[in-house]
């Protein structure tokens, strides 16, 4: 059985560690190979191996470093395919589902060529008498991201192409649970040009993310993944004297008032809900139905619910996927029945699928309590929850109490409405008729409250600034002998 090994200084490498994890292909339950686990050791090899490689990259010209990205953005799309394959293979959503996330990664790196213009500083001239003065952004050195199963592309491509077109060096921890995506990038990047070390992959578990952590050549650190080890890495990282940002977990609510395009809604938030087996950090997992239109709007999602095709994300008609492991369905599976005992009412209840792979089909719940597990907890699988509001305020209040903040959607005929919810609502990324609103890559993507962790969000110029560091020089050239100066210098 194939081992999936680190990539460190250009090269395939097993590293020090003996210990491995099983990669399984989760439509057919099978494991289809096994990826090596690091050490601390290896974590000294590959941030060595990084911090070393730093030195020449960073004096590299901006005109050099930007011809290394557009080679690797064509190479990218080139292999959108071969990357799609091996996500489908790994993580299990749907080839187009795959094919997407390449392209919403590869816009990123569109952004990151732009490099040049990004890091212009800016210059004052004569800002005393024969005194000059500019700002500029310097890198970091080596930066090191940490990235979640549910997007083995997207997620490191929202992190790296700035830090690495912004001068630093990148170390990528990725998922274990799907690692080969990344291993994909890693050759592209050194078909592209990229000197050894400036990118290099390091699988791993808790044990290389902490050395990550802890280790002083680390200048900063980013990560996505579920709330609490968000926390972990954020206060780790931060104890460390890191710059870090920790994106965290979601609770993702749309809004429906009864002036909405009701059918329009509900195939909106059923794609949103159920996409990718509702293992998205911006899927929609409860809907708040406001005055009358609840019991319409449940037989919409109802209907649409039970005509999700359900299957192998390589077969052709396939809408909703397996989820990630075997524990992943029975922890959704379990969720969905303590639901019913707490109350909630189960419309759609298709849990049970045919076959080995790990499959949980669409399930969806009217009358959610807030107090409900259900909806306090993020499910991360297919599973739908309506809670009923008999007001906008009621709706805002109900969305603005929940702890996570990510993405909130409102669906409405009414601007007024739409303005209203967009101004007062607690989420860091916002859709109006849209369920998931994913920013651009020339915006930033973050959340509010325990979805984010740090100042920052990622990509975007929130993304330059974050890989980057502020310097301001005044220059003085003399003309001619000047006294020395005792006081504070004015203009
Ligand atoms: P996870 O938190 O289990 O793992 C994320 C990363 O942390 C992985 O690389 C993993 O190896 C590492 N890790 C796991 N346990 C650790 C520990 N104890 N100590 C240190 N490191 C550890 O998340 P996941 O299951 O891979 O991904 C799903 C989660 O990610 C969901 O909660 C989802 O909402 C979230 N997510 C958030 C965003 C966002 O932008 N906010 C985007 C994608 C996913």
């Amino acid at each position: 059985m194939q081992t999936i090994e680190h990539w460190i200084d250009g090269t395939s490498t097993a590293g020090d560690g003996t210990r491995s994890a099983p990669v399984y292909n989760p439509a057919t339950g099978q494991v289809q190979s096994r990826v090596r686990l690091a050490e601390k050791s290896d974590v000294d090899t590959a941030v060595a191996s990084a911090r070393a490689a730093f030195d020449d990259w960073h004096e590299l010209s901006l005109a050099k470093r930007t011809e290394i990205l557009f080679r690797f953005r064509e190479l990218l799309t080139a292999h959108t395919d071969e990357l799609a394959g091996v996500i489908t293979d790994e993580h299990g959503k749907t080839l187009d589902d795959a094919r997407g996330e390449v392209a919403r990664g590869r816009e990123v790196v569109d952004f990151a060529c732009g490099i040049a213009h990004l890091l212009k500083g800016a210059y004052s001239d004569q800002v005393s008498t024969g005194v000059d003065a500019w700002s500029l952004r310097a890198p970091l050195g080596v930066c090191a991201g940490i990235t979640p199963f549910n997007f083995p592309a997207m997620v490191p491509l929202w992190m790296h192409p700035i830090a690495i077109a912004a001068g630093n060096t990148f170390v990528l921890k990725p998922s274990e649970r799907d690692p080969s995506a990344a291993l994909i990038l890693a050759r592209l990047w050194q078909r592209a040009g990229l000197p050894d070390g400036v990118f290099t992959v390091l699988h791993g578990d808790a044990v290389a993310v902490d050395a990550l952590l802890d280790h002083p050549d680390v200048a900063a650190v980013s990560f996505v993944g579920s709330t609490p080890i968000a926390r972990h890495v954020y206060q780790r990282g931060t104890a460390a004297g890191k710059r870090v940002q920790a994106l965290g977990g979601a609770k993702n609510h749309a809004v429906v008032l009864p002036d909405a395009d009701l059918a329009d809604a509900a195939r909106q938030i059923t794609g949103a809900a159920y996409g990718s087996a509702g293992q998205r950090c911006m899927a929609i997992s409860a809907v708040v139905a406001v005055g009358d239109c609840a019991d319409d709007l449940v037989a919409a999602l109802a209907e649409l619910a039970r005509g999700v095709r359900v299957g192998a994300g390589r077969d052709a008609g396939t809408e909703l996927g397996p989820v990630i492991t075997a524990q992943a369905a029975e922890r959704i599976v379990g969720h969905v029945e303590r639901a019913t005992a707490d109350g909630a009412t189960l419309v759609v209840d298709r849990r049970e699928q045919p076959g080995d792979g790990f499959f949980v089909g669409p399930c969806l719940l009217d009358h959610v309590g807030v107090d409900q597990e259900i909806y306090r907890t993020e499910v991360f699988g297919p599973v739908l929850a309506v809670l009923r509001a008999a007001t906008l305020d009621e709706a805002i209040a109900l969305v603005n109490a929940n702890p996570y903040g990510n993405g909130a959607a409102i669906f409405t005929g009414s601007g007024a409405a739409a303005r209203r919810f967009g101004r007062e609502v607690t989420a860091g990324m916002v859709g109006i008729n849209v369920p998931i609103p994913v920013p651009m890559a020339y915006h930033a993507f973050g959340g509010w409250k325990d979805s984010l962790f740090g100042d920052t969000h990622v990509y975007g110029t929130e993304g330059v600034a974050f890989y980057t560091r502020a310097k301001a020089v005044t220059a003085r050239w003399p003309r001619g002998a000047a006294a020395p100066q005792y006081h504070f210098p004015t203009s």
